[in-house]
């Protein structure tokens, strides 16, 4: 079992990311959803974070606004107190491929590549610090280098796709219901994949979940509902995930 301090952390450094007064309304046509209602939120260097709450509360939106997929309706995000509000494609786009890795429950693999091909795609483009192998290697895909996606099953699937995330290094590791499409066991190896990256290279991890039990995992839990943080609560103590029974 690990533990951790997000206190003393959160004293020591100022944090990663800044979202203040986060709105998003979503425009079809003549329909609008508030998406998002005015979410404040900081992230600490290392800390691993887990959003909880129904489908439609906002959680993928927020993890879009913080990853610069998308724009904000009003507010701000600032990374490392720079704002990346308004600060124009560029900036945006360089953000994007410097420092943010992004998981998504489906894994987003090219199925004519192999592993390694698909996490040397990033590694080239990034100029990344680790190889393909190294990355690979971190989710314990070593022996998978030359498989295709069709021959990996949906949790090794999914830690390729977390080494394509994690070989730049990047500061932010923005995980969309990652383990939503797999069995617990398989979870579970994907969860530890995740929190070794968090861990090893101090990784600020955001995670959203359906599954109330993953968030004993987390240093802090944060419970969505309409647009907004209805509740937001530091764990004492991480859990391994292997201790978590669901
Ligand atoms: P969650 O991830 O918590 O399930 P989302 O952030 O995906 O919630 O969605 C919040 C609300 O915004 C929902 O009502 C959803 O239907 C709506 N929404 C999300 N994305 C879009 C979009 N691209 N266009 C229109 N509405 C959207
Ligand atoms: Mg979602």
């Amino acid at each position: 079992m690990s533990t951790s301090s997000p206190e003393l952390r959160s004293a020591s450094s100022s944090p990663v990311l800044e979202a203040r007064q986060l709105t998003k309304t979503y425009r079809m046509g003549a329909v609008e959803v508030a998406a998002l209602r005015g979410v404040d939120l900081d992230l600490d260097v290392g800390e691993l974070v887990v959003l909880l709450g129904p489908s439609g509360s906002g959680k993928s939106t927020l993890l879009n606004l913080l990853g610069g997929l998308d724009t904000p309706s009003s507010g701000r995000v600032r990374f490392h107190g720079r704002d990346l509000t308004g600060a124009g494609e560029r900036t945006l786009d360089r953000y994007r491929r410097k420092h943010v890795g992004f998981v998504f429950q489906f894994y987003n693999l090219i199925p004519s590549l192999t592993a390694r091909e698909n996490v040397a795609l990033v590694t080239e483009i990034a100029r990344a610090p680790m190889t393909p192998e190294e990355a690979l290697d971190m989710v314990g895909l070593g022996r998978r280098l030359d498989h295709f996606p069709a021959q990996l099953s949906g949790g090794e699937q999914q830690r390729v796709a977390i080494a394509r995330a994690i070989a730049k290094c990047p500061e932010l590791l923005l995980c969309d219901e990652p383990t939503g499409a797999l069995d617990r066991n398989t979870g579970i190896v994907v969860l530890e994949a995740i929190l070794r990256v968090n861990r090893e290279l101090d990784t600020t991890t955001a995670l959203i979940t359906h599954n109330a039990v993953i968030a004993d995992v987390a240093d802090r839990v944060l419970h969505f509902a309409d647009g907004r943080i209805a509740e937001s609560r530091l764990n004492p103590i991480r859990r391994a995930p292997t201790e978590l029974v669901w």
